[in-house]
């Protein structure tokens, strides 16, 4: 039998915490994967599990990830992640955020959270009673760092697209560009709407058809139907709702030469990356063209920490460098001839010591 430190998702985490508080009915696995470049960042998820091993498996990813998201956008931070088991109803109550909050509090701010799914800026408000090494509380004030990450997390796809759109098509402007969006939520509807006052063309598709109907029409642009959004011949494909939809059978409807959005883990498996490049289709790391979210939450934190205010602009700074980065990839990419998702992850381990 093999030690689970071990098994690939492990992948040499600095610490990885169970949390079990037997008043309050908490368990949450705290995971750190590194604290190389700063304090390991990334939210609590609050989620009910089939099996604990499940858990495990997403907070040791979810971790990980956050490691090279953050290298990748320049942050003082490392990476890490919790999960709090939620039972079947998925009850939370106020003692078992106190309890975890101690426990954040107990890692001597080696590990910052923040909001991720199933977890409220409400919630965070009150795990911050108990520890100040929380992100994801509301604004501060005027210029302050901070608030609603979907914004930020459009901005920087928005310009990480026109990085693509120029590198692969030689076009200084997204004017007349066909962009075939899937997803209008909090981060699509955004990335959409700065698209557009640019007149870029747009298709839009959500699972909520009205959704995307209401702002294809505000927006002077298409609506499809969920299914048909990944066959649109367009220039940019652009994924802002779920994971995993690049798979053998979604690559092989793709009928364009770019795929740029802000959906989080995008490739079903590790080969589809290599599949998009065999295709010929230049594909955005999705950590690093979605990370405007972060770029904020992180810089809401590290301003709190020095009492600074005025974070905004370094925000606005380290967004506008999103496209630097992700020329860079492909640049090595074409050079190497390695597919772009793998470049990434190799900068990334570089930028962390492994
Ligand atoms: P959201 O819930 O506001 O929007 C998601 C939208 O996708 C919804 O309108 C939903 O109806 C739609 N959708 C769901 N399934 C769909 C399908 N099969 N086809 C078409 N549309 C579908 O979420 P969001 O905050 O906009 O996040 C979107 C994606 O971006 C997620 O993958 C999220 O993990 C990622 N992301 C978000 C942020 C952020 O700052 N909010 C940061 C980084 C990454």
């Amino acid at each position: 039998m093999t030690a689970f430190w071990t098994e690939a998702d492990y992948d040499d985490h600095e610490l990885v915490q169970l949390v079990h508080d037997r008043s309050s009915g908490l368990t949450a696995i705290i995971a750190l994967h590194s604290t190389h470049l700063g304090p390991g960042a990334g939210g609590t998820r609050f989620w009910h599990y089939a099996e604990p091993k499940a858990a495990m498996r997403d907070a040791l990813r979810l971790s990980r990830g956050m490691s090279y998201k953050n290298a990748m956008a320049g942050l003082p931070m490392g990476g890490g992640k919790a999960v709090i088991l939620a039972d079947s109803d998925k009850t939370k109550t106020p003692e078992m955020l106190a309890a975890f909050g101690d426990a954040v509090e107990a890692l001597g701010g080696r590990y910052v959270t923040a909001e991720d799914v199933g977890i409220s800026e409400a919630d965070m408000v009150a795990v911050s009673q108990r520890t100040s090494h929380v992100s994801g509380l509301p604004v501060a004030g005027e210029g302050a760092a901070g608030g609603d990450p979907g914004p930020f997390t459009a901005m920087g796809i928005y310009l990480g697209i026109k990085a693509a759109v120029k590198h692969n098509l030689g076009k200084d402007s997204v004017a007349r560009v066909h962009v075939a969006l899937q997803g209008t939520g909090s981060v699509g509807s955004g990335v959409a709407r700065l698209l557009a006052k640019d007149g870029a063309r747009l298709t839009l598709a959500d699972i909520s058809e009205q959704r995307a109907a209401i702002l294809a029409q505000e927006l002077g642009g298409n609506a499809v139907a969920p299914d048909a959004i990944m066959s649109v011949a367009c220039d940019v494909f652009s994924p802002n709702a779920l994971g995993a939809i690049l798979d053998d059978e979604g690559i092989a409807r793709l009928d364009c030469p770019i795929v740029a959005g802000g959906a989080n883990n995008q490739l079903a498996r590790a080969k589809h990356g290599e599949m998009l490049a065999a295709r010929g289709i230049l594909y955005a790391p999705d950590y690093v063209i979605n990370a405007g979210g972060i770029i904020s939450v992180a810089q809401e934190y590290l301003d709190r920490q020095s009492g600074n205010a005025g974070g905004i602009n370094e925000v606005r700074k380290r967004i506008a460098q999103i496209p630097e980065r992700l020329v860079q990839i492909w640049q090595e990419s074409e050079r190497s001839g390695v597919s772009s998702d793998v470049v990434a992850d190799r900068m990334a381990q570089q930028l962390i010591g492994r």
